[in-house]
């Protein structure tokens, strides 16, 4: 015997027989299960009592597995961490766990409006592509990057590795230096207070066209007197919401630029600018210590996700203008030394606040 469906019906949607089928391997439908005839399907016996005897399992599509993904079945509310988007990060455990070769990449732009954070991707050293892309990722643009301080290809195919930028947090303890270093390694972090200051903390970023990758080395404050040279960066970290943090900040610029790092770039960050009650630090007494020491100033939330994009940004624009300018000064060495010296007359003649206004542009000398 056959089941007759009005055709009309079935279009209608009041059959739902039909999308559930979907899950039914395609060619039984087809070949065995329906047939039309004078406007009505027929569907033999067999497939029906299979189909509504039981309720059939969810296929495992694609979209499925992603849900299981972000969101097992339970009946409490979502936790914290089930906001995040775990795909690409999966991807990079994942992968990573069984292939070096490949690694994240996050991207953005520097625009007139300010840093334009266009996504991360997961890409392929050997290759120099693509394996996945997330957010708006300007993947063209990805693929045909420079990998000039990254890596560069052999010719004979195989990558040869160049050391990565090497960047030193430092600051008292507490005041969220471990949270902006793992801030910094994705677009999909939002706030974790569970961080792992042992933790590897590489991160590399796409900008101008060129690719560079950054290890941030997270000591704790104990040891920054003796922080060893050789950094590409220090980033010095207090937090607005205790002076002795901001004590201690202007303690280590000083000693950092007594010492063996008189050239090297600097970033002083008033971190947790979202305690905006309990501010104990303003903006404009921070300044112009930046500018005695030769620094950038930039205020942060990691929990607000405030100019963390933009301080790592920041970073990177600081050491690539920072080499770019060694390496002019040893090509045309007396010329830049006379700029440097009219602008430490200017600070002589004028005050510190004259600069202090650029001593917010991370993207500037
Ligand atoms: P570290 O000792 O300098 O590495 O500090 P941590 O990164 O371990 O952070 C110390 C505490 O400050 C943690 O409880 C963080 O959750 C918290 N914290 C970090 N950044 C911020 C921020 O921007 N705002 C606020 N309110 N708390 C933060
Ligand atoms: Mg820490």
């Amino acid at each position: 015997m056959k089941m007759h469906y009005n055709l009309q019906e079935v279009e209608e949607g009041k059959l739902m027989y039909f999308d559930k089928m979907k899950h039914v391997p395609s060619p039984l439908i087809g070949e065995h299960v329906c047939k039309v005839s004078n406007n009505n399907l027929d569907i033999s016996p067999r497939q029906r009592a299979r189909s509504t005897s039981m309720k059939k399992p969810k296929n495992k599509t694609f979209e499925n597995f992603e849900m299981e993904e972000i969101r097992p079945r339970t009946s409490s509310l979502p936790t914290k961490n089930n906001y995040r988007r775990p795909l690409i990060k999966n991807l990079r455990t994942n992968y990573e766990d069984q292939d070096h070769d490949l690694y994240r990449l996050r991207t953005f732009d520097v625009t007139s409006k300010g840093i334009v954070n266009r996504g991360d991707s997961i890409k392929s050293r050997s290759t120099n592509s693509i394996v996945s892309s997330e957010g708006d990722g300007n993947v063209l643009s990805i693929e045909s990057s420079s990998c000039s301080q990254n890596s560069l290809a052999n010719s004979d195919g195989s990558i040869h590795k160049i050391k990565p930028y090497r960047i030193v947090i430092l600051g008292a303890v507490g005041v969220g230096k471990s949270t902006i270093a793992q801030q910094f390694l994705t677009s999909e972090y939002l706030f974790d207070t569970s961080v792992d200051s042992e933790q590897e903390k590489m991160v590399s970023v796409l900008l101008d066209a060129e690719e560079s990758t950054m290890e941030f080395v997270d000591l704790e404050s104990d040891s920054a007197y003796q922080v060893e040279e050789g950094y590409d960066c220090y980033v010095v970290v207090y937090s607005i919401d205790d002076r002795k943090t901001f004590d201690r900040a202007v303690d280590i610029l000083y000693h950092l630029r007594k010492e063996k790092h008189k050239k090297s770039a600097m970033i002083l960050v008033g971190n947790k600018s979202d305690l905006v009650r309990t501010r104990h630090i303003q903006a404009e007494e921070a300044k112009p210590v930046a500018v005695q020491y030769d620094c950038k100033f930039i205020e942060t939330s990691t929990v607000l996700n405030i100019n963390i994009d933009e301080l790592l940004v920041g970073v990177l624009k600081q050491i690539r203008l920072k080499h770019k300018k060694d390496e002019k000064e040893r090509t045309h060495g007396t010329e830049i030394g006379c700029i440097m010296k009219s602008k430490s007359l200017l600070t002589k003649l004028f005050g510190k606040d004259t600069f202090s206004k650029s001593c917010e542009n991370l993207y500037v000398l």
